[in-house]
């Protein structure tokens, strides 16, 4: 064990209180270990959750490096322990140990009903994955280049689901050794993928990938159900709480992984019963417990490419050649990111163009030179997160006052901490090496240094794969209520085809409303189905 050369600060280590303790000791089992036993290791399917009574134990990564110690009252796990993936840490006792062990599905029933062990549990969980996500070369290993489609679907996949990753790029590592990993394979056969524990992959899917972690459910070649959701962000999560709640047998799907852009969010400010905000990935695992809680059911990645309106049952077919037929569809796809229209994009996106800024991209820019651009709350939040982070962040944005597009106490936060905002700024090219950005020139000529961009351009509705089978809007955002010739808001023109959140035309995109359309959807699904 190589002692604390980890150069990441591990998140603080909670406690559990005295009657916690006791409650565990009830349900779960106890044991002992001695020094040196490893209690989980890397590439493990499973572990329980363990819960140290006395002494200690230290986490490591698969080359041995300690990430961080755990003592008396404290607990082990992370948030694969909830979605069952596969251990990307080793637990080895350092002092004699006496522990409780309680089963996965046991302390998945203690979390449903008991709200403080909930709290302490999830929040812990939640951080130790964002600290895990910063640790340099722990979890999936993705070998591939970045000229490679699907390798960067790969990366955008892994980066999306928030798994910890190593993505080696034999056009930018300049290691003969990595470029030796995929000499001669075709496209078919990248990216080259390693999971924790040494399987291989070559050119797999994302969804294989996901279900070798051990994540994900399968879908049968047909399933049929009451209720399918199309999208699992705010607006699906919310929509597979109520339906499954309501008695409804629900199905969710998503193309990427649960949480969509909210999922994406450093800090939801403005969610009815967080006053001090809270991340889109903790509002997003919270969501995902209480929809499994109440049995509705979760598929990732599952991408819908259309949908055949029917009498009776519409059928919505995926990719990987399976199809569900369900009594009622509600589609929650949401929006995508807008990308920037300047040449060669592409190269640089992944590496240095960003769409998202999460721990791994703070880790990444940090001291660096980097440009938010965009005028929405979602530039100032990434703004205000990287900075914080300490890099050297400039908010390029079109308007000629910031105050017209983004939230008072955002713009407030930007000073604060030392963001530089310039208006009336738009970028007309990218200049760099290899995919690592240098500068940018804006369009009135200057060119400006800068290592990393974070685009925040606003959204497009996911709603290609319909075709002709909904009406939408001339934005392609889908039509309901009235505009559909419709009885109920959320219906389309299709009965019995039901649509919530940013996706829907007029809708407001935000958090709280995508969530409040998906509980109503279900509603108005009960009431057609009646
Ligand atoms: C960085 C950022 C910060 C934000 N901060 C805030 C905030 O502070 N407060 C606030 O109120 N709002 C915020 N928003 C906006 C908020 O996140 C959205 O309004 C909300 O997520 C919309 O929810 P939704 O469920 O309608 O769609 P989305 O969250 O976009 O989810 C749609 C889901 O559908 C999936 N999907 C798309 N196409 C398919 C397909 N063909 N098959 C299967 N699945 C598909 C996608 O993968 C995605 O997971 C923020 C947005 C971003 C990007």
């Amino acid at each position: 064990m190589q002692q604390a050369s980890s150069p990441i600060e591990p998140p603080p280590s909670p406690t559990l209180s005295a009657s916690q303790l006791s409650t565990l000791g009830r349900l779960g089992e106890q044991r002992t270990a001695e020094t040196g036993e490893v209690l989980y290791r890397v590439g493990d399917r499973d572990y329980p959750f363990i819960v140290i009574v006395e002494g200690e134990v230290a986490i490591l990564d698969s080359a041995g490096n300690e990430i961080v110690r755990h003592g008396a009252s404290g607990f082990l796990g992370e948030l694969n322990l909830l979605s069952g993936q596969t251990v990307f840490v080793t637990a080895v006792v350092t002092e004699p140990l006496r522990y409780i062990a309680v089963p996965r599905e046991v302390l998945r029933t203690l979390l449903y009903e008991d709200g403080p062990l909930s709290d302490v549990v999830l929040s812990a969980f939640i951080a130790r994955r964002e600290g895990l996500q910063r640790v340099p070369g722990l979890g999936l290993e993705i070998v591939g280049p970045h000229s490679s489609k699907a390798t960067m679907r790969m990366v955008d996949f892994a980066r999306s689901n928030r798994l910890p990753l190593t993505w080696l790029d034999p056009e930018r590592v300049g290691d003969p050794a990595v470029a030796a990993l995929v000499e001669g394979l075709d496209e078919a056969k990248l990216p080259l993928v390693r999971l924790p524990g040494g399987i291989e992959l070559q050119g797999p899917s994302p969804g294989e990938v996901s279900r070798a972690l051990g994540i994900g459910r399968e879908l049968a070649p047909r399933e049929e159900v009451d209720l399918l959701v199309v999208g699992a962000g705010p607006a699906g999560l919310g929509a597979a709480v109520y339906g499954a709640s309501e008695g409804l047998d629900t199905l969710v799907i998503d193309g990427t992984g649960l949480g969509g852009q909210g999922g994406t969010s450093r800090r939801i400010e403005n969610y009815l019963g967080f006053p001090a905000g809270i991340s889109g990935t903790e509002l997003t695992s919270r969501a995902v417990t209480q929809a499994v809680k109440f049995d509705a059911r979760l598929a990732t990645p599952y991408r819908a490419i259309s949908l055949e309106p029917g009498d009776g049952r519409h059928v919505v077919r995926l990719e990987d050649d399976r199809e569900i037929a369900a009594r009622a569809v509600l589609i929650a796809t949401g929006a995508q990111y807008r990308r920037l229209p300047v040449d060669n994009l592409d190269q640089y996106e992944g590496i240095s163009v960003f769409y998202a800024a999460g721990p791994p991209e703070a880790q990444l820019c940090g001291a660096a030179r980097v440009a938010v651009v965009g005028g929405g709350n979602s530039a100032g939040q990434a703004a205000v997160w990287l900075s914080r982070g300490g890099a050297l962040v400039t908010l390029l944005h079109r308007r000629a006052d910031l105050r017209e597009t983004m939230s008072d106490y955002l713009v407030r936060e930007l000073d604060r901490y030392g963001v530089a905002v310039r208006d009336s700024s738009e970028i007309a090219a990218l200049h760099g090496t290899d995919g690592q950005l240098e500068a940018v020139t804006l369009k009135g000529g200057e060119r400006v240094r800068f290592s990393y961009l974070f685009l925040f351009l606003g959204a497009l509705p996911c709603t290609d794969w319909l075709g002709d089978a909904v009406e939408r809007d001339a934005d392609g955002f889908i039509l309901t209520g009235a505009g559909a010739g419709a009885d109920n808001l959320l219906e389309t023109t299709v009965p019995g085809v039901f649509t919530a959140g940013d996706v829907r035309s007029g809708s407001t995109k935000r958090c709280a409303t995508a969530v409040g359309e998906g509980a109503w959807a279900v509603q108005l699904v009960h009431a057609h189905l009646a």
